[in-house]
């Protein structure tokens, strides 16, 4: 490891308990960000369990208490922590209720903050900015804390946001990391796929979530890993869900509600073809484009059997469209 990345780490680390600090003790890290995320029904435990915080609402005041405490200009900047002018620098994060971001070893890679209302006009979240040590379509928020469960369990919750992980754990559910709004990566399903071979995606109820699931599909079969789908009530993420319902309640949902890849996506399809032969032409060469994804051949044969059984076509049919994208692949 460089000195510059371990020095970056080590001031990251220091912002992290920075904000934390700031929303336990400060006047207005309880007023404002305690209470904030006391509303939203986290517990004191999990607010500390994710180290989260609270950056005040002042020009420079990480800035300077870094600085006070011999941290280097340089590393805040390069972090993303500070942002340098000339005459005078401040901080990036301001008023802002705090997610430190951490690896799977659990340093502290960069921060998300979330403004406290719900403006529809102000970006909701403001992230640290790509550094030698964030790479945000490499990390996967949560993985710390998730990584044991998700071993034992053998299978991975995906979400979207920081809060729909925080209050799966709230609700007994460990085996949960969020993509942090960033399509999926490759890079991302493989920490996963170091744990298990075995992804759930849990996407909001809105057409966004329901169009980022069916574009991870096909990226996490490429991966050689299984997935299966659980959509949520139109207007519900995981987050709120989880708010609403009981664990036992919750649990149900899940069992009962995910489906494999293939069914998931030829129910989605099926509705928006309905009966139109050319839309369902369209769907069976999506169906196809993602079995043709998976690598593993005999998986491919039970997946092409079971698509043609859903959609009621031969499955010959399937096989020779398969055949031919395999081919244009080598
Ligand atoms: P909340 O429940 O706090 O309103 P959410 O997690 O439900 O937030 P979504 O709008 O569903 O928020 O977005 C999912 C994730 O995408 C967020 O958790 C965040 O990581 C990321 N995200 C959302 N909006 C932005 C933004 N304006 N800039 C950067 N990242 C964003
Ligand atoms: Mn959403
Ligand atoms: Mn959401
Ligand atoms: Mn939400």
């Amino acid at each position: 490891m460089t000195d510059v990345r371990e020095s970056m780490y080590l001031v990251s680390e220091f912002a992290k308990e920075y904000f934390h600090k700031t929303l336990l003790n400060s006047e207005e890290g309880k007023a404002i960000g305690l209470s904030y995320f006391k509303e939203r029904g986290f517990t004191n435990e999990t607010i500390k369990k994710f180290s989260l915080g609270y950056s005040p609402e002042t020009w420079d005041a990480l800035t300077k208490e870094a600085l006070g405490k011999g941290y280097k200009f340089e590393f805040l900047e390069s972090t993303g922590l500070t942002i340098a002018r000339e005459d005078r620098p401040f901080d990036r994060f301001k008023g802002r209720v705090m997610f430190p971001i951490e690896s799977m070893s659990g340093r502290v890679l960069g921060f998300g903050g979330r403004i406290l209302t719900n403006d529809k006009k102000a970006a909701k979240y403001l992230n640290s900015p790509e550094s030698d040590i964030y790479h945000k379509s490499k990390v996967l928020y949560g993985i710390f804390q998730a990584k044991q469960s998700i071993a034992k369990q053998n299978n991975c919750y995906l979400v979207e946001g920081y809060t729909d992980v925080i209050q799966f754990h709230q609700a007994g559910i460990e085996n949960v990391v969020a993509s942090s709004g960033t399509a999926l990566t490759p890079d991302q399903i493989r920490l996963v796929n170091r744990l298990t071979r075995n992804i759930t995606v849990l996407f909001d109820g809105d057409a966004a979530g329901l169009r980022a699931s069916i574009r991870g599909i096909d990226l996490i079969l490429e991966e050689g890993m299984n997935v299966r789908v659980c959509a949520f009530p139109d207007g519900e993420d995981p987050d709120s869900f989880a708010r609403k319902n009981s664990h036992d309640d919750l649990v149900a949902y899940l069992e009962e509600n995910s489906k494999d890849f293939i069914q998931f996506k030829a129910s989605l399809l099926m509705k928006e073809a309905k009966n139109d032969p050319i839309k369902k032409a369209d769907l069976i060469r999506d169906m196809v484009v993602s079995i043709s994804k998976i690598p593993d051949r005999i998986q491919r044969e039970i997946y092409t059997q079971e698509c043609a059984r859903i959609m009621d076509i031969s499955e010959q049919v399937l096989v020779s469209t398969l055949s031919q994208l395999i081919q244009k692949d080598i």
